[in-house]
Order: C-alpha cells, then structure tokens, then sequence
C-alpha cells in the first residue's frame, strides 16, 4: 500500500469550525457515510482539506483555526460567503445537482440569465484553484490524493499542472447522467478534460461509470471504453466502487441501553399499526410526491381493511437547503399532499401520514429502523442510498421488507432482496406496499438474508480501501499503443 499519506478533498470538513460566546470556536464533528468510511482504512494516515463550514473574513481567527483543525487532521479552506454563495449554492447546487440527477438546467438560465451560470461557473472555477492551492501547500512526496464530487470536477488538473507526478483520484458520489443529459451543460467538455487528468475515476455504479465513457467518447472525440479512457498520451482509468456501511456501528448501537428504551417506547406508540418508515433528506431527487401518491392509491384501494388506521406511513424529512426556493416549493406541495391524505383517510383513532420536517438523532434513527415493517425509498435518482442499507441492518430480528426504487444506485445491489420499483409508476409502488405487508414470513427472511449478508460484508472500509489500492496502483503514464 501507499508509503505516504491518503489526502481527502471534499467540500466539506468532517469538523466544522463554530462560534462560541466563550470559547470563541468550538470545533464540532459531523459523521456522514464517507467519514466513517475513512475512518477504518487501516494502516493509513490520512489528511482532509476542506471548507470548515463557515465564513471567517478575520486573518488571526482563520491562523487560530487552522492550528486547531490541523490537531484534528484537518486543513480548512477559507471561501467567503461571496464565493460560498456562487460556487456552491449556485454551480453546484442548481446546475450540477439537478443535471446529474436529470432534472435538467434550471429553466431561467436557458433563457435570460447565461450571464449567471457564467459568473457562477467563474467562481466555481475559483474555489477549485483554492483548493487546489491547499492541497499543495501541504503535499509531500509520496501522498496520494482523493479528490471527492461534483464539486471538485476541476481539482485534478489543477493539482497535476502543479505537479504531474502526483498520484490524483476522483470521486463521484453522485449518478453520472446518460450523455444525452450531460451535454447540454455549457461547460461540459472543460469539465470532462479536467476530470481525466485523474489516474482513477470512481463511480457507485456500472451505470454511471458506462455514462462517463460515453460522454467523453461523443463529446470529446476519445477513444475508450470501461477498462479506461485514452486521453493526453495516458490511459486514464474508469471504475464503479458501490460504497457499503458501517453496519456494525448500527447492530453494535441496537445492543446499547438507549436505543433498546427508544424501541419500547416506539413499540407501545406504533401498538398495533403496522409502520412503513421514509427517511430522507426534502430533496426533488428523493420522489416524495410519488411516495405520498402511492400511498394514497394503497389507502384508496384498501378502504375497507381499515388501513387508514392499521398502517402509518412515518416520514422523517430532513431539512436540507431551504434558503432556495425550488426546496421551500417542494416542502409546501410536500405538506399540501400530506394533508389531503390524513384528511381524507384520517379517523378519530388516528392519521395514515406521521411527517416530520425534522433530523432524528442516531439512537432513535437506529430504533425506528428496527422496529418498522416496511421501508419504502422511491428516489427519482440517487447516487447510491445509504438510508436503504441502514435500514437492512437494523432489521436482523424483525426482517422488515425493502421497497427500492430501480433509479438509486442501491439497486443494483439490493435487488434481489427487495421490492424494486419504478417510483413514476404509482399503481405499481401501492401495489408493492401491499404485498410488502403481505409478505409471508418465510419470504421475508429469504430477502433479507440475502440483504443482510451483503451490507455486513460489504463495509464501508472495504470500499475505502479497494478505492485506495486501485488508486495507488494505477499508473499515471501507462504507455499508448502508437
Ligand atoms: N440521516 C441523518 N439525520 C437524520 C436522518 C438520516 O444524518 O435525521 C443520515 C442517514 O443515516 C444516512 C444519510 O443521512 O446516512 C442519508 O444518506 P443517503 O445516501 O440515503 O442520502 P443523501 O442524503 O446522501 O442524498
């Protein structure tokens, strides 16, 4: 393995710098899905430049910060809320976001506002060449170099024009959408070519991987396929690397004290009523208007068996940029529908929809995982959904049933275990609510063993480590045929 250090480039710090009236900072941890996958690569020291979540325009607070994220294995890059504002809510999150998740560009830019995905791909640009500036300050012969989403497409030219020799991989954590999608985005082979000074180019699925080699071949003129990409006298090279969980994080914490008291608590409230469990961020990506359609054609089709009352649909919503308008739209169709349903299918006795705009904490998610029946995840397009293998590995002894929407990258590895579904089709996703109910014993356990066996086994470190040894092993100037 590498001799040097792994650099991790993402856009966000896994700690986040924060104001205190006493202390001044205080320095707070955040633990998503690809912290805790990096936490485990053994043998590894490891490195993370990023943004530290909030703007710090004084020089001696951000010298005072970065000595103490440097304790913390962290090194900050300071974009100002300017920057903040064009590079990251705007080109990545209304340009780039939507596009990979075929939702297209943002109707006003395609007509009157070509001055605003200019200037906002300027910025972007720009905080890539900050990036870029950190990760050299602190390069050292022998480090290898993980670069990480959409946000950071322009890194690896950056990073190999500083010096070629540098060993430089990206990530997508996203889809990569058909190149029918992708090209119409104006600055699509500028992006492309800095991608492919890459040495590895990650993916969670084949799909997307297969996605990328054709934009590069139709859009760029290369010539390539999924072994890589002939591109600057290289061959740079393409991969898919599904990413796992921690799954022992969860079944260790369904052990603990405190998750065992949620899970009384919640089998008292739920007595009775069988419970179908969402858990997503208030994204357009993640179907919630579908889901709540399907529903109500469950309900609709099942009036008579009082399923208004015998089965609740629990949705916990987690809020995610609402300072845009496109989310504050969804939030309020979101509630207009939720409302419609309980009003039509509510009683006396209780409400088919719980929904909550809210983030539960790890020990009462790990609770709601394992008690309820049924998870029902109908993304319109996900990269991966971790919330799907979450759920599978808090179901040991209840062997609850997975309906999966075809278009997460879960899929293409949960199939087999779950109810797969198109979530545009309605009548098809009420139809498997029903029959996820229904769903002898015996047929559950089969799905879920053979769901559970590959969430164990395919851990989050797994994919971190084969990411890095791939990494570590491709060569950067693999000689070309002439
Ligand atoms: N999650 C969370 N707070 C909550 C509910 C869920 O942090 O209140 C976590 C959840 O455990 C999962 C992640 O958010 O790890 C969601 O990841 P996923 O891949 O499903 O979707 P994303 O939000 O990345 O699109």
């Amino acid at each position: 393995g590498p001799n040097g250090r792994v650099l991790i480039v993402a856009n966000r710090l896994p700690v986040t710098a924060k104001r205190h009236p006493v202390k001044k900072w205080e320095y707070p941890s955040s633990s998503g899905g690809l912290v805790s996958a990096l936490q485990g690569i053994k043998d590894v020291q490891m490195m993370w430049v990023g943004w530290p979540g909030v703007s710090v325009p004084n020089e001696t607070d951000q010298t005072v910060i970065t000595e103490e994220l440097f304790k913390r294995r962290c090194v900050p890059v300071f974009l100002d809320e300017e920057l903040m504002d064009q590079y990251y809510s705007g080109y990545c999150n209304k340009i780039l976001w939507p596009l990979f998740h075929y939702l297209g560009l943002p109707q006003e830019y395609k007509i009157n506002k070509a001055k605003g995905i200019k200037s906002q791909f300027e910025a972007y640009t720009q905080a890539n060449q900050m990036f870029a500036e950190t990760v050299c300050k602190i390069y050292k012969e022998g480090d290898i170099i993980w670069c990480h989403d959409y946000h950071l497409m322009c890194l690896p030219k950056l990073l190999k024009q500083y010096n070629i020799n540098m060993k430089v991989g990206w990530f997508l954590h996203t889809p990569f959408p058909s190149s029918e999608m992708y090209r119409a985005l104006p600055n699509r082979a500028e992006l492309l070519e800095a991608v492919l000074k890459a040495d590895l180019v990650g993916f969670h699925a084949y799909d997307y991987a297969r996605h990328f080699v054709s934009a590069c071949i139709s859009l760029l003129g290369l010539e390539g396929d999924l072994d890589g990409i002939q591109f600057d006298r290289r061959i740079v090279k393409v991969d898919a690397f599904p990413i796992g969980i921690d799954a022992q994080r969860f079944t260790k914490a369904l052990e603990g004290p405190k998750v065992k008291e949620k899970i009384t608590e919640f089998k008292k409230l739920f007595a009775g009523r069988k419970v179908i469990l969402g858990v997503d961020r208030l994204d357009m990506i993640k179907g919630f208007l579908q889901k709540l359609l399907a529903f109500e054609k469950f309900l609709e089709k099942n009036e008579e068996l009082d399923s208004g009352y015998k089965v609740v649909l629990l949705q916990i919503a987690v809020p995610t940029r609402s300072d845009v308008p496109e989310y504050r739209k969804l939030a309020s169709q979101v509630h207009e529908l939720v409302a419609r349903v309980n009003g039509r299918f509510g009683t006396l006795k209780a409400t088919p929809i719980l929904h909550l705009d809210q983030t539960v904490d790890f020990d009462s998610l790990c609770a709601l995982y394992a008690i309820t029946d049924v998870a029902l995840i109908t993304s319109l397009r996900d990269g991966m959904n971790l919330v799907s293998y979450e759920y599978v590995a808090c179901q040991e002894s209840n062997k609850g049933v997975l309906i999966l929407s075809e278009f997460a990258g879960a899929a293409q590895s949960l199939g087999a275990g779950s109810i797969i579904v198109n979530p545009w089709d309605i009548a098809e996703v009420a139809d498997a609510i029903k029959r996820a109910l229904d769903m002898p014993t015996e047929d559950r356990e089969k799905h879920h063993r053979h769901n559970y066996e590959l969430v164990s086994r395919h851990t989050a470190q797994d994919w971190a480590e084969n990411y890095v040894c791939d990494l570590y092993n491709a060569t950067s100037k693999a000689p070309l045929r002439a």
